[in-house]
């Protein structure tokens, strides 16, 4: 039999894995992007001070989400070494004088968070809670197979589906735990994409999905280098393979039944056929290539809101963090800054920002320490660097039209560290930037609010999803597993994964 010809539009993380499976089980790959690079939100970009230049993450910073198949069947595990930080998570609230640790021991935990939160719950029924919904949800990424609800309650039972599928997350959270500030914690997860309410419908399934990695365990760590050298090296691979790549070059126009994309490329105007075609963008520009005008006004009729900004930071010496502890790897522990005292401030401030008399409302920092990592994995760069993901922005403004607000965040961080003055470079990116950056339609990560009548067995563009979730409307010969399909955007490859199972199903 002659091999299929699979065209791949997008080489972020999704199409890169879809290619990596496609191209190993017997498929002819090519795959296009309008950028420059392979990597999508997924890659580094430059700085300088003085006459060095450093690299950081411009995009995606922390791997967690991938699944440890993924990981090991496309080659990347043995590529790439990674670092995962064991110390506990650090947590400032404002005005306290202790900081609380996340340890990773469930008694430690329990005592932790009773004595500086007067947690009375049961954080341990939680924890093994979620674990079951995970291992459910694990089962399916394998077998490429979005659960269905009727799965879930047939596996997890009516209560569980209920409380964490499609239940809100102020009633899971209420559920389990007593304190307003370990639910706000739990609840970071929820409004990480977008301005999404705790109360929400299908809220309370974004803790699981996103705790759903198996890469590390369900933690997130580093990658020596950092993140970009996933896509980078996953490039490599798939071109030692035979996958072929056509860079800078961006499709028009899709004729899905000639089997012909229209491409231009360094003004020149070019077609590539395919027997198969798969759509590793955001949903809305696949609709716009691919959808018929009722597709496209229900992609359109999505949520694709984001409101997480990132402020990447320099220092021309090694950060002397005040909460540091005299455990080896304190540099590199994650650490969290909240702007909020309680869960309806947490809440009022996540929905204000849909407000356009509001650009940005405090709400909380989560602070993934890049250069410390690397120094744990023996890398020493020129400069010790910081991402820092925050809350909350609305789509208005990009970071430089926002100087005060991008001061106020370096200093609000600034405070925990003993050596302010090494800070040398800032640079804000809002989610217009992300919009303009990455051409993610809303500024959303995820491209979708993980809300009601958008997540779980909602997050298809199938017009036969039982049978076909990741085909495009009807169409045979079209896929589509870009962030905004099952189960969400990361750099987790999990729909590019799911996807080409679907499609190798297919074609035997
Ligand atoms: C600031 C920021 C921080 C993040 N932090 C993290 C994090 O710490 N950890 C994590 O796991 N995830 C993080 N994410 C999310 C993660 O980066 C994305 O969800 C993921 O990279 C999306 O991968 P993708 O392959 O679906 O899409 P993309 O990476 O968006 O790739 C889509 C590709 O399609 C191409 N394309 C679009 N239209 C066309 C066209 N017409 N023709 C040709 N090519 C086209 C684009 O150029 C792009 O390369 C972050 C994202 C951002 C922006």
């Amino acid at each position: 039999m002659q091999k299929p010809d699979v065209l791949i539009v997008g080489a972020g993380i999704n199409g890169l894995v879809a290619a990596n499976y496609l191209q190993k089980s017997g498929c002819n790959v090519t795959m296009v992007d309008r950028a420059y690079r392979v990597g999508g939100a997924c890659v580094s970009e430059e700085m300088s001070y003085g006459n060095v230049t450093e690299s950081y993450a411009l995009g995606a910073s922390v791997l967690g989400l991938m699944q440890d198949f993924v990981f090991e069947e496309t080659g990347l595990a043995h590529n790439l070494d990674t670092f995962v930080p064991t110390h506990p998570k650090l947590i400032h609230f404002p005005n306290d004088s202790m900081v609380t640790k996340i340890h990773r021991d469930p008694k430690d935990l329990d005592q932790e968070l009773a004595n500086k939160w007067g947690e009375k719950g049961d954080v341990k029924g939680f924890r093994y809670d979620e674990g079951r919904v995970i291992e459910f949800l694990q089962q399916g990424y394998r077998e490429a197979c979005p659960p269905t609800l009727e799965a879930a309650n047939n596996k997890l039972g009516k209560a569980l589906t209920n409380l964490w599928i499609t239940g809100d997350a102020k009633t899971l959270l209420d559920h389990y735990f007593t304190s307003e500030r370990s639910k706000m914690y739990m609840a970071m997860t929820v409004s990480e994409s977008g301005p999404v309410s705790l109360k929400d419908p299908y809220s309370a399934f974004t803790l699981p999905v996103m705790d759903s990695g198996s890469v590390f365990g369900g933690y997130y760590g580093h990658v020596k280098g950092g993140i970009w050298k996933i896509t980078e090296t996953l490039g490599r691979i798939n071109r030692e393979l035979g996958v072929k790549t056509h860079l800078s070059s961006q499709v028009m126009e899709v004729d899905s039944k000639k089997g012909r994309v229209l491409l231009t490329s360094n003004d020149e105007e070019k077609y590539i056929d395919f027997d198969y075609l798969i759509l590793g963008t955001d949903p809305l520009t696949a609709h716009k290539l691919v959808g018929n005008d009722c597709e496209i006004k229900n992609a359109e009729d999505k949520k694709y809101l984001g409101s997480s900004g990132k402020l990447n930071m320099m220092f021309k010496n090694p950060i002397q963090w005040k909460d540091a502890t005299d455990l080896s790897d304190t540099d590199a522990a994650f650490r969290f800054i909240f702007g909020v005292e309680t869960l309806d401030e947490f809440e009022n401030a996540t929905l204000k920002v849909t407000d356009p008399n509001f650009h940005y409302v405090p709400g909380y920092m989560q602070i993934y320490c890049e250069g410390g990592a690397q120094r744990q994995m023996q890398v020493n760069e020129s400069f010790d660097r910081l991402a820092v993901f925050f809350k909350n922005f609305a789509l208005s403004e990009k970071g430089d039209e926002l100087p005060h607000i991008e001061e106020e965040a370096k200093q609000k961080i600034l405070q925990y560290v003993n050596n302010p003055e090494d800070c040398i470079w800032t640079r804000l990116l809002t989610p217009r930037d992300l919009q303009s950056l990455f051409y993610f339609p809303g500024g959303n990560i995820d491209h979708t609010m993980l809300t009601g009548g958008q997540t779980y067995f909602d997050r298809n563009f199938s017009t036969d999803p039982e049978n076909h979730f990741y085909r495009f409307g009807d169409k045979e010969n079209v896929y589509l597993c870009g962030a905004g399909t099952y189960p969400c955007g990361s750099v987790a490859g999990t729909p590019g994964y799911m996807c080409s199972q679907q499609l190798l199903k297919a074609i035997n």
